[in-house]
């Protein structure tokens, strides 16, 4: 289980197109446990208890995605968060007007902004091929 979709899925070094740069993909299970772990602050029992999964595999995940991400960082790669089979708990909307977001579940469905009215409404769960999935889980 993934709390919710990571509010931007893809990083570059500034000023370098994309056809110049290596590339790593970070899935979203490993997403959520360097989010857990190192944003977050919570030790391995708690954050595998999160995400529904061991201890162990909340350690490997974790080890994993600081691998990927020292190696963004030290070989500047350009970095994607991708699927992986996960569900999300909640979702986040976002205005392609105004940008703010809007925290939802994620079976909520919002037609229009609340801040600006815009209908122009980015389901980001969507946008991992989730969304349906996780409506019936
Ligand atoms: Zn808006």
């Amino acid at each position: 289980m993934v709390d919710s979709p990571p509010l931007i899925h893809d990083f570059k070094p500034s000023g370098i197109p994309k056809r110049f740069l290596g590339a790593v993909e970070l899935s979203l299970d490993e997403y959520e446990a360097i989010k857990l772990s190192d944003y977050l602050g919570k030790d391995h029992a708690a954050g595998a208890e999160k995400m529904g999964v061991s201890r162990p595999t909340f350690t490997r995940l974790l080890e994993r995605a600081r691998k990927k991400m020292a190696r963004f960082l030290i070989e500047g790669l350009h970095l994607q968060i991708e699927g992986g089979s996960v569900h999300f708990k909640r979702n986040i909307l976002q205005c392609s007007s105004c940008r703010k977001l809007i925290n939802t579940g994620i079976s909520g469905s919002i037609r229009r902004c609340p801040f600006c009215g815009s209908s122009g409404i980015i389901d980001l769960a969507s946008g991992f091929g989730h969304g349906s999935c996780c409506r019936h889980a």
